[in-house]
């Protein structure tokens, strides 16, 4: 499969007064052509810096990416100079943000903002931007797009904006869109009909898309594949098969049990207890030790070495060590014994 982009040994670090953030830590992952990357986990796990990062848009200062690469194309994105990334911005790679009114200008008429851009990254004119306005409010469900492209964002609903959002951001055709908690200021029913949107313009376009959501409700519908985010780091990756049924990592788990799921009705929600790391200091070992029910000696002091387990699953926790299985089955073997 032909990779679109592949993030290596990302770093992004915050100054403040108290001290140095350390926002993502050393982040690996890849998206392939045409498929939907979810990247999951609770507000501050780095999840979007890490995006901000692939865009480019960490204010520095006092954000800076202090190490790694962004290969998006060949080309490694931390090395382009800014006048380079604004031609990348919104033509090769669109992003999109979870309150639609942020992204539209309550002066300007729908139709002025889709062309927009357009007309300044493709040159075209005007008439054959507004064609093109047209069939993207068209594509992303807005009936009667001739007539609301002359409306103003106010004169929509929340829904909709959301969809014009999308369309502004796909009008350049670009082969990456980012989506930043697209849905989370919708209400349940707009929900589903956004993700449902997210999948019609992927089998129609052939996009690429990284979704960040600490919803998993959001990723059971349309994701590929997972990523799961704590604490900075990436503790564990799968296909959305393997992170549903098969999740290793005890904060996967944890997420897991703490959200309604369709497959498992009348299953009790049990909340993760604790708050994750101060990121300032954060812990040399694995930081999910202070809240995890399974947590030994070695986690609090070493770094658990990741994982492997099938060729798309992976995990860093010290359970999958051989040590601590050999641990575990010997306790448990005990415990029947008695
Ligand atoms: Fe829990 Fe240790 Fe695994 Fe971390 S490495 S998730 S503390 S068992």
């Amino acid at each position: 499969m032909e990779k679109i982009l592949e993030v290596k040994d990302l770093h992004v670090t915050f100054s403040t007064y108290g001290g140095t953030v350390k926002a993502v830590r050393g982040v690996n992952f890849h998206l392939n052509k045409g498929e939907t990357l979810a990247i999951v986990g609770e507000s501050g796990c780095g999840k979007s810096v890490t995006s901000n990062a692939i865009m480019r848009l960490i204010p520095d200062p006092p954000g800076k990416i202090s190490k790694g690469e962004i290969i998006f194309r060949g080309k490694d994105l931390t090395k382009l100079s800014e006048k380079k990334m604004r031609g990348l911005r919104g033509v090769d790679i669109s992003m999109i943000f979870q309150d639609p009114m942020t992204a539209l200008n309550p002066t300007l008429t729908i139709g002025t903002q889709l062309k927009e851009g357009l007309q300044q990254h493709r040159k075209i004119s005007s008439d054959a931007a507004e064609v093109k306005a047209i069939e993207m409010m068209d594509l992303v469900g807005i009936p009667s797009p001739k007539e609301r492209l002359k409306q103003y964002p106010h004169q929509f609903s929340g829904g909709m904006r959301q969809r014009i959002v999308i369309a502004m951001a796909l009008i350049c055709e670009p082969e990456l869109l980012i989506a930043d908690e697209p849905t989370t200021a919708l209400d349940v029913t707009i929900q589903a009909q956004i993700l449902e949107l997210f999948e019609k313009i992927q089998e129609v376009t052939g996009v690429s898309i990284i979704l960040i959501t600490h919803d998993l409700g959001v990723v059971a519908k349309i994701a590929d594949r997972i990523v799961v985010m704590y604490a900075g780091k990436i503790i564990e990756v799968g296909t959305k098969r393997e992170v549903f049924y098969q999740p290793e990592h005890p904060y996967t788990k944890g997420l897991l049990n703490s959200v309604p799921r369709l497959d498992l009705q009348g299953e009790k929600l049990t909340p993760i207890d604790g708050t994750p790391p101060d990121l300032f200091s954060p812990p040399a070992g694995c930081p999910f030790t202070a809240r995890c029910p399974f947590a030994m000696e070695v986690c609090d002091k070493v770094y658990p070495t990741g994982t492997t387990l099938s060729e798309t699953h992976q995990v860093d926790c010290w359970l999958q060590d051989d040590r601590a299985k050999r641990l575990l089955a010997t306790t448990a073997a005990t415990t029947a014994e008695k």
